[in-house]
């Protein structure tokens, strides 16, 4: 309380007994009456100051605990004003309370956002220091140095460009896209959009999106279109050039004109297996083809494909063995594992010279049927094994094109067996033959498998 105020809080109550003493004709009385009031004033006073001094102690040690989150003993009584002054308190800690919840909860939703995203992000200062990202950029970074925070975009990604494009971002709200390859044991293609973080907050934002399986898979559209538009160029281009010797009066020639006619028949009927390969893998592929699963008897499956080929491997000169226990039965559906012994087959013969052998055994091994197709061909490098069921992969392009093959045969072995459960393996060694071995789900048991 200011002195002023305390003096006439003091004072005016005194001179006020004193002057109506002298007034009611009692003057004698009036100066020690007017001291006794005094007194009682300024004892009242000191009292409720003192009380006052306790409850804004009180009051400060309570605000002081709301400040600090510690729950703080209710106890002093309170004057009125003192009273509204806590509740007014009490009401803002109830707020803040609740603003603080709410925004801790928003704080939780965004993390939980940020690091459930496929994409890395990361957020810089105006200075371009990473000062947050999430769990997906830490992910794909995976610094030597660990941490990403409080990094320079140059010190975790050896990239100008990205560097630039931050600067810019920070400096100027210039946004940018761009696309970077992060070398390492697999390296990976990142596209990047780099955005100023917003138009009254400083800093950047950056967006990365793996686009590496994207890439891949375009890399292997183009190449498969290029490669189809090339198997499909060789025969038309023959087919077209004989049939325009013709035109141009090689018809008439009758020592010339039966050969070229040949030629077109075979190019022709090359381009016809061609379409065909090429439909049933696109249909594989995209799996529309519903399997059977059938008991099939290898037996049969295996003699029914050998007599496609018998011509072939008679013409060649070459003893075609089958060695396929009777017993032996596979789950599957019979015309896919005939397709599959068929092009096994017919590469065994193709790829094997004149005069050589194709043997095919069968078994059950390990609660599934094989059967092995061996010849005593040209082989395979162990370079091409693991290539040699990629689509158009071959060895030998001039040879296998000069043999009618399509490049495609093996793939189809590959997605046929697969659809039905089933494994396709390749053992080979150059000049010493190749054994291409299929397991399938068998349909009976051990006993009755060898039976
Ligand atoms: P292609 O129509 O060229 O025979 P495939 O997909 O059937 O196509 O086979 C891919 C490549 O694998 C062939 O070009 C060939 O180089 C090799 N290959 C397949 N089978 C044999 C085999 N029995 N002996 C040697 N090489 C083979």
């Amino acid at each position: 309380m200011p002195l002023r105020s305390t003096l006439l809080a003091l004072l005016v109550p005194a001179l006020l007994v004193s002057m109506l003493l002298v007034l009611f004709g009692q003057p004698t009385g009036a100066l020690a009456a007017g001291l006794v009031t005094l007194a009682g004033s300024a004892l009242a006073l000191g009292t409720s100051r003192v009380a006052m001094e306790r409850q804004l102690r009180a009051l400060t040690q309570k605000t002081q605990s709301l400040a600090e989150g510690v729950m703080f003993p209710a106890g002093v009584e309170r004057t009125d004003d003192l009273a509204q002054l806590e509740d007014a308190i009490d009401t803002l800690d109830d707020r803040l309370s609740t603003q603080n919840a709410a925004l801790n909860q928003e704080a939780r939703i965004l993390t939980a956002v940020l690091d459930g995203m496929a994409e890395g992000l990361w957020v810089t200062d105006a200075e371009g220091t990473v000062v947050r990202h999430n769990d997906a950029l830490a992910e794909m970074l995976r610094p030597a140095q660990g941490a990403i925070v409080g990094q320079r975009p140059l010190a975790l990604i050896r990239n100008e460009a990205l560097n630039d494009a931050v600067a810019r971002a920070c400096q100027e709200g210039a946004s940018t896209r761009l696309e970077l390859t992060l070398e390492g044991l697999f390296s990976r293609t990142l596209a990047v959009r780099v955005t100023p973080v917003g138009r009254d907050l400083p800093g950047s934002a950056a967006v990365f999106h793996d686009v590496t399986e994207l890439r891949r898979l375009e890399k292997v559209r183009k190449d498969f279109v290029a490669n189809v538009s090339h198997e499909l160029r060789t025969p038309i281009t023959a087919i077209r050039g004989y049939a325009e010797t013709l035109q141009g009066g090689a018809l008439n020639d009758a020592q010339v004109a039966p050969r070229m006619v040949e030629i077109i028949h075979r190019q022709s009927e090359r381009l016809s297996e061609l379409v065909e390969d090429l439909l049933e893998l696109s249909r594989l592929e995209a799996r529309e083809m519903t399997f059977q699963r059938t008991e099939v008897p290898l037996a049969l499956a295996v003699s029914r494909a050998a007599e496609g080929v018998r011509p072939k491997a008679e013409g060649k000169n070459q003893q075609l063995s089958l060695h396929i226990p009777p017993g032996l039965v596979a789950l599957g559906d019979g015309r896919a594992i005939e397709q599959v012994l068929l092009n096994l087959l017919d590469n065994a013969v193709k790829y094997t010279p004149a005069g050589g052998r194709v043997d095919v055994d069968g078994a059950y091994e390990g609660g599934r049927c094989v059967v092995r197709v061996r010849d005593t061909g040209v082989g395979i490098e162990p370079k091409h094994l693991s290539r040699i069921f990629e689509r158009f992969y071959r060895v030998d392009k001039g040879r296998s094109r000069d043999m009618g093959g399509t490049g495609l045969g093996l793939s189809i072995v590959k997605h046929l067996m697969g659809a039905m459960d089933g494994e396709v393996k390749v053992e080979s060694q150059p000049n010493a033959g190749s054994t291409f071995v299929i397991f399938l789900p068998s349909a009976a048991g051990p006993t009755a498998a060898t039976g």
